[in-house]
Formats: structure tokens, C-alpha cells, sequence
């Protein structure tokens, strides 16, 4: 239906419960200090591979944990394992294991 030029956006159901969420599962004990993670973002704006492309570290971490598995197949290969964003957190996250951890899931 268009209102003025306006339409209403249909509506989106994502139903996490759905979700596999063996990797969050794997995550949570191989690398305890990525529970810790607030979303600040810094690991993502001191990234080397997302400053030379889309790759966004701290989304890739959310949808983990939210079981979306699929953007980390086409993603993860972009990352460098530098362990730049490593040194920036201010919780002390251990994100190149984490991405480790990811690689291996998605690999396997
Ligand atoms: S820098 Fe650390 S706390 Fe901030 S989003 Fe990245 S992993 Fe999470
Ligand atoms: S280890 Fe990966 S996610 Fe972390 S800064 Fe390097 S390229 Fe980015």
C-alpha cells in the first residue's frame, strides 16, 4: 500500500530460538573473554582488513553469538589475524582467538 509516496514496511520476524548456535556454544568455552565483549567497537574501527574492505569485526562477533552463521562463511576470510584489534579492547577480549575459533567452525 502507498501512502503519499510513503509504504509500510513489511514486517520482519527473526526468531533467534531457530538458530544454530553451536559456534556461540564453542565460543563461550574456547574463549571465555569474548563474553565480555560490550559492542564497543573499537576492535572494528582499529582493523586492518576493515579498512580496506566491508569486513566489520564486532558485527561479525554479534552474529555469532545470535547463531546467523551465514555472513561469517563469505566474511571471516578477510581477516588478516594481525591482532590489532586485540591490543585495543578495553575488556581484554581475545578476538583473534575468537575469529580463530570462528574459521575453524565454519571450515570444518
Ligand atoms: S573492542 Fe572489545 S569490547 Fe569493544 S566491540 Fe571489540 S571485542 Fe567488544
Ligand atoms: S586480527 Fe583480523 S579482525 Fe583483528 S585487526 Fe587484524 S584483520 Fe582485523
Amino acid at each position: 500500500m502507498n501512502f503519499w509516496g510513503f509504504s509500510i514496511s513489511e514486517a520482519r520476524v527473526i526468531d533467534y530460538d531457530k538458530n544454530d548456535k553451536t559456534l556461540a556454544q564453542i565460543m563461550a568455552t574456547e574463549v571465555p573473554s569474548s563474553k565480555l565483549c560490550i559492542g564497543c567497537g573499537g576492535c572494528t574501527a582499529t582493523c586492518s582488513a576493515g579498512n580496506l574492505t566491508e569486513f566489520n569485526i564486532r558485527k561479525l562477533q554479534m552474529l555469532a553469538k545470535r547463531g546467523e552463521n551465514k555472513e561469517l562463511q563469505t566474511q571471516l576470510h578477510k581477516c588478516m589475524l594481525c591482532g590489532k584489534c586485540l591490543l585495543v579492547c578495553p575488556r581484554g577480549v581475545d578476538t583473534r582467538r575468537m575469529i580463530w575459533s570462528m574459521l575453524r567452525f565454519i571450515n570444518s
